[in-house]
């Protein structure tokens, strides 16, 4: 196999290639692996029955919404009912070279021997990052058990660039690998480059100076804008993020625009309204969910829990594929509001509306024994219309969360970074 050539993008010709012609050939793939699902999964198979599903039902990715969406849960219980894989695996167990241990004693099978399928969407994040061939990177995500540090240590060869696997811990160990072997591209979490930020400096290094970093590639936690300035602004170096889940893979990737994650090839994400698995509309905030093309263990439009958004600009990088603006939390963060559930990404999708909305938050609090729901909002800059703007998201509040709330506006900078979009102040003793 040779390594591609050098460059932003892993496969320029087809990550760049017109949205249309991508979208016939991802709905291609997909529909071969929905006859290989039909064929192989046992799982897949009795949920689609169960759901009055058949095959000739779904003609294309047009019609995903009528499959219904897999939730963790379910994944488990299959597990427990029929272990280890819970019979969505596609080929005999015997197969299976490898198997992962997700917390919860939940398994995953890795590659099948035999099998011709290569997951390329961690090489496009790391190309995407700026990775290069001949760089030389501490994989700093846990090796033992999980699959995720695999998962990049071969997208790290599919570039062409050497691996360092250092796995967690060891911070003293690590700092000094770093050095000895200038490595200059980290991969791991944002709190775990903090600690080894830390480490190196309690060692008396200048971390500028003593280390050879150049990119960070962060991921599996929430990256504040506030914590990647501190982490740019320690090390000189520049710091991407990438998102995904064991399950699924990568599902997005920043470029170095830094405007979005944008989705890799062979994955299809949709946004869904949890409590129905329907599509939200184009730039509404909903639940994620993603299908996967990996025909060992299928994963079919798979529920993440995580809140997001479609962007809606393209990207002046020239990747095509749909981007995510970014993970704003979890879909399950609900607050009881008068006897009515809010989620956060309901309040989204009462705020997205409003470019004029810098940031906000909803904070719930008790007068005079009864709940109270206000947005503070914080505008981009001062309007004129700030009054009528705050009657139109009143009258939003009504309609989409069916309760009353008030708006009330805030300098800029009041509402601090990492905020819980919904704080619960209420008192109850
Ligand atoms: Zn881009």
């Amino acid at each position: 196999m040779t390594t591609p050539a050098n460059g932003p993008f892993f496969d320029e010709a087809r990550e760049a290639l017109d949205w249309n012609k991508r979208k016939a050939d991802l709905n291609e793939r997909f529909l071969k692996i929905l006859d290989h699902v039909f064929q192989h999964s046992r799982a897949y198979l009795e949920i689609y029955r169960a759901a009055g599903i058949a095959r000739s039902d779904i003609r294309g990715l047009d019609d995903l919404e009528k499959l219904p969406v897999l939730r963790m849960e379910d994944l488990v219980a299959r597990q427990k009912a029929s272990p280890p894989f819970g019979r969505f695996e596609t080929c005999p167990p015997e197969d299976i070279r490898r198997i992962y241990i997700n917390p919860g004693l939940i398994f995953q099978p890795g590659h099948a021997g035999g099998e011709t399928y290569r997951d390329t969407s961690w090489a496009e994040a790391l190309r995407g990052a700026g990775f290069q061939a001949g760089d030389r990177i501490v994989n700093t995500f846990n090796y033992h058990m999980w699959p995720l540090a695999f998962m990049l240590d071969e997208a790290a060869e599919m570039i062409g660039a050497t691996v360092i696997p250092t796995g967690v811990g060891n911070t003293l160990m690590q700092v000094r690998i770093m050095q000895a072997l200038k490595a200059n591209r980290f991969i791991g979490t944002p709190s775990f480059i903090m600690t080894l930020i830390q480490r190196a400096e309690g060692m008396g290094l200048d971390v500028r100076r003593d280390l050879s970093l150049e990119t960070a590639l962060v991921g599996a936690e929430m990256l504040p804008e506030s914590l990647r300035d501190r982490i740019r602004k320690k090390l000189g170096v520049s710091v991407r993020q990438v998102y995904g889940t064991v399950f699924l893979g990568c599902l997005g990737y920043e470029c170095p625009a830094e405007k979005g994650l944008h989705v890799p090839d062979g994955v299809v994400v949709e946004i869904v309204d949890p409590r129905t698995g329907r599509q939200v509309a184009p730039g509404a905030a909903g639940e994620l969910v993603a299908t996967c093309l990996n025909p060992v263990y299928p994963m079919i439009r798979m529920a993440t829990g995580d809140l997001s958004r479609f962007a809606r600009e393209p990207c002046a990088c020239g990747r095509t594929a749909p981007m995510l603006e970014r993970i704003m939390g979890r879909i399950d963060q609900a607050t009881k509001v008068r006897g009515t559930f809010v989620h956060p990404w309901q309040a989204d999708q009462v705020v997205s509306p409003y470019p004029e909305v810098f940031k906000y938050q909803v904070v719930i609090t008790r007068e005079d024994d009864r709940d109270v729901m206000t947005f503070f909002v914080e505008f981009k800059e001062e309007t004129g219309r700030a009054d009528r703007i705050r009657a139109r998201i009143e009258r939003d509040i009504k309609e989409v969360l069916g309760i009353k709330g008030r708006v009330r506006t805030v300098p800029r900078g009041t509402i601090p970074d990492g905020h819980r979009k919904i704080e619960d102040r209420r008192t109850w003793d």
